[in-house]
């Protein structure tokens, strides 16, 4: 009887996971990536009944829409180490771990250089995804219908060009002192005519008059208006989802990180930031409904590349243990320690802190007579213990395979590049930020920073709230798997098959 029951549930859990092959060769016409950047896991929940309702206004709905007619998980994770832009839309476009991507932080000190690397820049276009060392969904579905279109937009020129990856037909991102839209000769000589348009409209509704406080709209709902602009103008301009052939239009909202870095996200303007977000997308996806007809052969994606942490100062109201974390004032006992113990050198010790990566100084080492592993146990002994460090792992360790403990391990080896990351890399404790970089931050691997939203809405997908753990990484093998495209070249993510019918 027992064997019976296995043998039935064996089946009937079979039978319910496939999709009929009828199903499967449907292809969308059209598959729409939102992220919004720094779009922490509870924005959605916490202003829900505020969002506009599904249907009002005669448009299709926003953030009630996505959740609503959308497999939803409310915790997908980042589960690395370092939760910052470049990194997430990279994970989000290519499934990937940042070891595989090549893209660890959003910046990084090359010794060598002498300089800061950005994650996007190329010394032969100015910028580009070159920096990515992998495929992107994107990339991929051009393996299987050539003349596939794949756009990319956002204000960040990082979120858009590792969303876009390398095939990509327009990349867009806004020129922070001109603000425009441009793009770099990578993908083309200039932006396309309908991106004209979209500019000189820009120039004459006289929005950014004043340049010093343009960029300061930038961060607020205008920076959100601006991105649905340029994503329709694509949508229409470019025929998106009627070539025949899938097509993708992938959409990156950057104000809402660059207005969290300052305000925090238990702020009001971050209220105010994600209920003109849920008006701006309802405004989207009823431009999309419109261009197409209907929704019916549209896959619509929203997630985020990273959270965020409180505010400092909303910590410890809130009676939690946090703090800022300085540098110099790190650096100078780190110095007392390994001068007293190699000699003073007539260099600084340590070259750059990025990101709690910190990078020593060859030359200073050299000069001392001391190896990389002797003078990063100095300064892992040094930075024990003080304020904010919950641990220290350097490069000889790391190489060693001695690594952090428990899931810190793990994240750190998801995400580590020797050579990008630096010598030493401090992780703070919870509700502990780096001093001086912004007054708000997500650095961490921590579930504020970790923890984001991931909706996946379409044909042949099931409407639900799915408690179940999807990762971030797993939204590129998804896309690929509808789009009947390969998964991209270094996937560690898995096909979210529960959310078929
Ligand atoms: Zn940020």
């Amino acid at each position: 009887m027992k064997y019976l029951s296995l043998v039935l549930f064996i089946f009937v859990a079979s039978v319910s996971n496939a999709l009929t092959l009828e199903k499967y060769n449907k292809k969308p016409k059209l598959v729409v990536v939102m992220v919004i950047d720094q779009f922490r896991a509870d924005y959605l929940t916490k202003y829900q009944k505020e969002f506009m309702p599904v249907g009002a206004k005669n448009e299709v709905g926003g953030f009630n829409y996505l959740i609503s007619k959308g497999a939803y998980f409310p915790f997908a994770e980042y589960d690395v180490l370092q939760s910052m832009t470049c990194p997430g839309h990279a994970m989000i476009s290519t499934g990937s771990h940042p070891y595989f991507t090549g893209i660890s932080l959003n910046e990084w000190y090359d010794v060598s250089a002498k300089k800061k690397t950005y994650c996007a820049e190329d010394s032969e276009f100015g910028m580009s995804p070159r920096r990515l060392k992998t495929s992107t969904f994107g990339d991929e579905l051009k393996n299987v219908s050539e003349s596939s279109k794949v756009i990319a937009v956002a204000l960040k020129d990082r979120s858009s060009i590792m969303l876009g990856g390398h095939r990509s037909d327009v990349t867009l991102w806004m020129d922070q002192v001109d603000l425009k839209w441009i793009t770099s000769t990578y993908y083309q000589k200039e932006v396309p005519a309908w991106a004209k348009t979209v500019n000189e409209r820009i120039v004459k509704s006289g929005v950014f008059k004043n340049r010093e406080e343009a960029k300061k709209l930038l961060m607020t709902p205008v920076g959100v208006e601006l991105t649905r602009e340029i994503a329709e103008a694509a949508l229409k301009s470019e025929k998106l989802g009627k070539n025949g052939q899938t097509d993708i239009l992938a959409v990156s909202f950057s104000s809402h990180d660059m207005a969290g870095h300052t305000y925090g996200p238990n702020s009001p303007e971050l209220k105010a930031m994600t209920l003109a977000e849920d008006k701006e997308i309802s405004k989207f996806l009823t431009a999309i409904k419109n261009h197409m007809g209907s929704l019916n052969d549209v896959v619509i994606a929203l997630t985020a590349d990273h959270g965020v942490a409180p505010s400092v100062d909303y910590a410890q109201a809130s009676k939690l243990d946090s703090g800022r974390i300085e540098y110099l004032a790190m650096y100078k006992k780190i110095y007392e320690r390994l001068d007293q113990k190699f000699g003073r050198p007539s260099k600084e010790w340590i070259s750059a802190g990025v990101s709690f990566n910190f990078y020593l100084n060859p030359e200073a080492l050299k000069e001392r007579k001391v190896t990389v592993e002797q003078v990063e146990a100095e300064v892992k002994e040094a930075m024990t213990g003080m304020p904010g460090v919950l641990q220290i792992a350097t490069s000889s360790e790391i190489a060693k395979n001695i690594l952090p403990t428990g899931e810190l391990g793990k994240q750190l080896t998801r995400q580590y590049i020797a050579g990008n990351n630096g010598n030493i890399i401090l992780i703070p404790k919870p509700f502990y930020i780096s001093k001086g970089e912004a007054p708000v931050n997500h650095m961490t691997g921590y579930a504020y920073d970790r923890t984001v939203p991931l909706i996946i809405l379409g044909p042949k997908i099931k409407a639900g709230v799915y408690a179940n753990q999807a990762k971030v990484i797993d939204l590129a093998p998804t896309l690929s798997f509808i789009n009947g495209a390969l998964p991209p070249a270094t996937t560690t993510g898995r096909v979210l098959s529960e959310i078929f019918e």
